[in-house]
């Protein structure tokens, strides 16, 4: 089927043809009173974004377009490590779907044989002491097949490439959705300190050596890993430090 349909997951899901972005329809549609969780899911971005103010390439009925929305009720704690607790859900119905060397580059970004297939970008509103709520937006390439010249400016690729065939998307949807409560719901319980080593199984560049950069600045190292908060642990001329925050990018040296 080229269709999505509105499935019968466990959070009430909108469904609609063509959006600017599922994240800024989640952060309006907070805005007007919806209560979350719930889930908006388009067939087409016509401003997809990423981080950064990056944007997303979102061609209609080809890929998955995707917001969780969640209420935060457990402070700082349930923050911590949530994007790559994410990236763990993803990973997992990624492999479901039947590609296996699918891994993880900190802090969020699915590669597979270092192309990009899929991309996460939270974001947070309101007071993680009080009422906040977090806007889980992902970005899935399932059946994309040709994007006109440079219009992706870093390798990519999509579930569709990898299998060389069609891929049903919302068995997708359904995937993703039970793998994102099976690890939001672990990491609601226990934090990411209890998923740390398993995230470090996944991810590809661990022990490599790499450039971290902010901007115009940058550190060389080697990683480490990560640490409970799902900061990344990079060993600096022989010095672990610690890195943490949404604008860093990771490259390989
Ligand atoms: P990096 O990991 O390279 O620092 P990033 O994490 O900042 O990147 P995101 O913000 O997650 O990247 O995604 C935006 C970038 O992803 C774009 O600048 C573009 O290079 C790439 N991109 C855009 N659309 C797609 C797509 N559909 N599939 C794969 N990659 C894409």
């Amino acid at each position: 089927s080229s269709e999505l349909l509105a499935g019968a997951g466990a959070w009430p899901v909108t469904l609609l043809q063509q959006v600017d972005s599922t994240n800024a329809e989640s952060q309006r549609q907070l805005a007007t009173g919806a209560k979350p969780p719930f889930l908006i899911i388009a067939e087409q971005q016509t401003a997809g974004r990423g981080r950064r103010g990056r944007s997303w390439v979102s061609p209609f009925g080809e890929n998955l377009y995707y917001s969780l929305v969640l209420r935060i009720t457990g402070g700082m704690r349930q923050i911590e490590g949530l994007s790559l607790v994410v990236g763990l859900a993803l990973l997992h119905a990624i492999r479901d779907a039947g590609v296996n060397d699918v891994g993880l580059k900190w802090p969020n970004d699915l590669l597979v044989n270092g192309r990009k297939v899929a991309g996460i970008l939270l974001e947070l509103s309101g007071d993680p002491a009080d009422v906040c709520h977090v806007v889980i937006g992902v970005g899935v390439n399932i059946n994309m097949r040709n994007v006109p010249g440079d219009v992706i400016d870093q390798p990519w690729t999509s579930i569709r490439q990898v299998l060389g065939e069609q891929v049903d998307r919302n068995r997708f949807v359904d995937r993703l959705n039970l793998q994102l409560q099976r690890y939001l719901d672990s990491h609601g319980r226990n934090g990411f300190a209890a998923l740390r080593s398993e995230w470090e199984a996944n991810h590809l560049w661990q022990g490599r050596a790499v450039s971290l950069a902010a901007g115009v600045q940058s550190v060389e190292g080697r990683v480490l890993g990560v640490d409970d908060t799902g900061a990344l642990r990079l060993d600096v001329d022989g010095v672990e430090h610690v890195f943490s925050g949404g604008e860093l990018s990771l490259r390989l040296r």
